[in-house]
């Protein structure tokens, strides 16, 4: 198995340091708000990774922290008037929720950093004692100057670093690219006591301390994150844990690409974002992992409507094949002779390319080689290849995180005349009768059918379910 290490910038074969187990770590959400589909496309990643690795035989120790304490959930606390720890529980039950509702299995352990302070503490207070932080009016900054290994992640030194920063140097940090450790906290802030004032503790402080205490201070096999976490936050964390030990925190670094909604990063602090809890009530979860997966990791998703459609019909596709095997496992005029040999053939080539870097793009396409060949030769199968058919098709669900009871195809043909007002509200808007094809519109919403004009045409939805029950090229 080989994984693309983002600290060197290759594809390496995958040595966990134990055969038998695999220890990984994810960057969590900082829990202020619902997380959105950018971050769902990070959580859905690692989560397919460690569904793989389960596959392969490892038993997989996945922990995903929750940032609880930070600038922004302060703020929010402020907006809304509670505390720091209403808003982070409220927006954990939240996490769950929605992560639970796309299939995200939960993590074998998921710390919170307000939990771990006192570890976090003792961490900075260690990086003080051996000359690699310093404390400057109740805040410890990290000396970067002062370990060696800074920016071997990112691939630069540190001042090629501090020329293309656009870090602000203030007048507490001996260096422009030296980072806070512990951040002094106001009289109305929330904070911690320390041996350096009320305080809390710097985000990158945050996960790597409790990568230290969860997996007992050992190296772990894989690290994972957005690629926006490369710089800086996972050169902060590699520096503090490296600096106070000679082993490595991590032995692969792997980093998920964006999902970009009109060529931006889809963020929260863009306000371009979409939520997963708004995702959800128009696609089944299945669709909308089906859909990140079909792009590989390490390319830009370029989200769109058209683009969750395209991959919902693909995997429909699938699904229907799936279907029919089901349906001929059961009939008894099956032919006897069998030769798995083929379909082994298209498993292991589906097992390759998740081998090759979990290359979930291309093991689509192996699958839709595999359902092609199963939709000729459906009625010439032995029971014995229907059953491993069957199988290769429920691996690939288990491994995608694919639920096929989401994919009922529901009996969602439209009533004639309703069909026929669909396309004389059609007429008279290409026409730009626009009275008319609004009061078209209200008939059918009064009967249950919400018209929805997207960039590419026009979609019937059901009012009640809002789910989209086709669309005006289908009609047409
Ligand atoms: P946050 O809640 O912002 O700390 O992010 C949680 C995780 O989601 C991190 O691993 C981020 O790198 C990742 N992430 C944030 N925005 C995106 C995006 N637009 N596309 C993919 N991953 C993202
Ligand atoms: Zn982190």
């Amino acid at each position: 198995m080989k994984i693309f290490n983002t600290l060197r910038r290759s594809k390496e074969e995958f040595i966990p340091i134990n055969d038998k187990v695999v220890n990984m770590y994810v960057c969590g959400p900082t829990v202020y708000d619902l997380f959105h589909i950018g971050n769902a496309r990070t959580f859905i990643f690692f989560d397919t990774v460690r569904r793989y690795l389960e596959y392969k035989g490892y038993k997989v120790n996945y922990i995903q922290n929750f940032t609880d304490i930070d600038d922004k959930i302060i703020n929010k606390s402020i907006e809304e008037n509670r505390t720091i720890t209403h808003i982070g529980e409220y927006y954990i039950n939240e996490y769950y929720v929605d992560a639970d509702n796309l299939n995200i299995k939960r993590a074998t352990v998921n710390p919170k950093a307000t939990e771990n302070i006192d570890e976090m503490i003792s961490l900075i207070s260690e990086l003080i004692d051996n000359s690699f932080a310093y404390v400057v009016d109740g805040e410890v900054y990290f000396s970067v100057r002062a370990f060696k290994g800074y920016g071997n992640l990112f691939g630069q030194d540190i001042d090629t670093l501090k020329s293309g920063s656009r870090i602000q140097i203030n007048d507490k940090k001996r260096d422009a690219l030296d980072f806070i450790l512990w951040k002094k906290s106001n009289e109305n802030e929330p904070g911690y006591n320390s041996p350096w004032g009320l305080g809390r503790p710097g985000w990158h402080t945050e996960c790597c301390s409790m990568i230290y205490k969860y997996f007992d201070k050992n190296t772990i096999d894989i690290h994972g994150g957005g690629f926006d976490l490369i710089f800086p936050h996972h050169e902060n964390e590699i520096a503090q844990i490296e600096a106070l030990s000679n082993k490595k925190l991590a032995n692969y670094w792997m980093h998920c690409s964006f999902l970009n909604i009109n060529d931006e990063k889809m963020s929260k602090s863009l306000g371009n974002f979409l939520t997963a809890r708004d995702m959800l009530k128009d696609y089944s979860s299945s669709v909308i992992r089906y859909s990140i997966l079909s792009v590989h990791y390490r390319t830009t998703l370029s989200f769109s409507d058209e683009q969750i459609k395209a991959s919902e019909k693909s995997l429909y596709r699938i699904n229907n094949t799936y279907k029919s095997l089901l349906g001929f496992k059961n009939s008894n005029n099956l032919n006897d002779e069998f030769d798995v040999s083929f379909i082994y053939d298209y498993k292991n080539r589906f097992i390759d390319k998740m081998d090759d870097d979990f290359n979930t793009a291309d093991a689509i396409s192996i699958i839709f080689e595999f359902i092609r060949y199963i939709n000729k030769n459906i009625n010439s199968l032995s029971s014995i290849e229907v059953e491993e058919s069957i199988s290769i098709i429920e691996d690939f669900y288990n491994i995608f995180g694919i639920r096929s009871c989401e994919l009922i195809e529901e009996e969602c043909v439209l009533p004639d005349d309703i069909i026929n007002l669909v396309r004389e509200r059609y007429i008279f808007k290409k026409n730009k009768d626009y009275q008319r094809a609004d009061l078209i519109r209200n008939e059918l919403e009064n009967r249950g059918f919400i018209l929805e004009d997207i960039n590419v045409g026009t979609r019937v939805l059901d009012a009640n379910t809002k789910k989209v029950i086709s669309t005006i090229e289908d009609i047409l």
